[in-house]
């Protein structure tokens, strides 16, 4: 499946977007949170970080990063997995759909529904409107472990990912400015 590209989706606060939204398929919003620099391998690391360095520019430049809700591999697998073993892990989609709709929970109890030009709820399709005020909500309830129920279980990256949680995300590539 090609990856979802969102690029005429209308963008709030009137800023046009800096990029093409950045297509996440729902448990790599998490990954994003936290990711210090240890990848599967250099090659991935390297296209993670290119990846999460167009999300910092866009924070920094018009306040807000576009992001794209997608199905299945997306732009931080697609390019980096010739081996599409993931395909056959019935666990993801499970774990991408539980992150959706925590997220759309989150968004809701904090009235924070200007990150989404489209509405509610946040699911396949969406655009995300990633500012500072919901990379820190995230950022909180990650620390605190909520969103990661049913999530982050059997990841290699588990531990790494709760303790650079526990150390306040120093360290963290994507930046909170
Ligand atoms: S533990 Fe794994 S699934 Fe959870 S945020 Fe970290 S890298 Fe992503």
């Amino acid at each position: 499946m090609a990856v979802l590209a969102i690029s005429k989706l209308p963008v709030r606060r009137g800023v046009a977007a800096r990029d093409e939204a950045v297509a996440l398929r729902g448990h790599h919003y998490l990954c994003l949170l936290g990711y210090s620099g240890a990848a599967y391998t250099p090659a991935f690391g390297r296209h993670f970080e290119g990846l999460i360095d167009r999300i910092n520019v866009a924070l920094r430049v018009d306040g807000f990063a576009r992001l794209a809700v997608v199905r299945g591999r997306d732009a931080v697998c697609d390019p980096m997995c010739p081996g599409r073993f993931c395909n056959s892990l019935r666990v993801l989609p499970i774990r991408d759909a539980r992150v959706l709709r925590y997220l759309t929970r989150l968004i809701t109890t904090h009235g924070a529904e200007d990150c989404l030009p489209q509405g509610l709820p946040v699911r396949v399709g969406t655009e995300v409107q990633l500012d500072r005020p919901l990379l820190a909500l995230m950022r909180e309830v990650f620390h605190d472990g909520s969103i990661r129920r049913g999530v982050c279980g059997g990841c290699p990256h588990e531990r790494r990912c709760t303790e650079g949680a526990a150390r306040g995300f120093v360290g963290a590539k994507l930046e909170l400015g």
